[in-house]
């Protein structure tokens, strides 16, 4: 039984990155989306919150699992017993990082494979950091995520706005906050 994990920051998910799930799991009897927790980065939203928004979207696939982790990918890759990490590759831009992560995890433990998914053409182009960019400028993302991962995002963008306007220094959204 080949298990494999598909892991990221998912800050929001989007229909790119559910299009790589939705594959694997055709290719693979399960598929762990890890979900990572120590962000160099401050996200959107915190791990529990994406946790909940991939859980919503990927409920009809049976053999999907969602779970949040932290440290290191190939030991939590372990840990689940699962045999391959799944990454997504968009463009050239993405796979320098990624063969250099594919060629560390494989000397840490060579057992375990990087396969790479080419995306779908129509999902080139996009990414979490674009979903929140678009909506924090007001922009339509209705092409990009689910409805529920819509309203989540816009409603997140309110509550930052709100506390922007009562000078809640707590705020932990930093607009443009990183490419992904
Ligand atoms: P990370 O911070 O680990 O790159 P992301 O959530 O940005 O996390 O991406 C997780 C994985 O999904 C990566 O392998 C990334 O290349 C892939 N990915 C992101 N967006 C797309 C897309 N539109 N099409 C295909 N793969 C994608």
């Amino acid at each position: 039984m080949a298990t494999a994990v598909y892991p990221g920051s998912f800050d929001p998910i989007t229909y790119g990155h559910l299009d790589i799930i939705r594959r694997a799991a055709e290719v693979f009897d399960k598929v762990i989306v890890g979900v990572l927790k120590n962000q160099t980065k401050t996200p959107l939203f915190n791990f529990e919150e994406r946790v909940d928004m991939i859980r919503e979207v990927v409920k009809d696939y049976p053999n999907v699992e969602v779970v949040s982790f932290h440290g290191l990918l190939i030991e939590f890759t372990k840990q689940v017993h699962a045999d391959v990490i799944v990454r997504g590759i968009r463009a050239v831009s993405d796979f320098e990082y990624e063969l250099m992560m594919a060629q560390t995890n494989k000397q840490l433990h060579p057992d375990v494979e990087t396969m790479f998914f080419a995306t779908s053409a129509k999902y080139s182009f996009l990414s979490s950091s674009t979903v929140r960019e678009l909506a924090m400028f007001d922009g339509d993302i209705t092409p990009f995520v689910p409805d529920y991962v819509r309203q989540k995002v816009y409603e997140k963008i309110d509550e930052h706005r709100q506390t922007e306007i009562s000078g809640d220094p707590a705020s932990g959204c930093q607009e443009g906050s990183g490419a992904d």
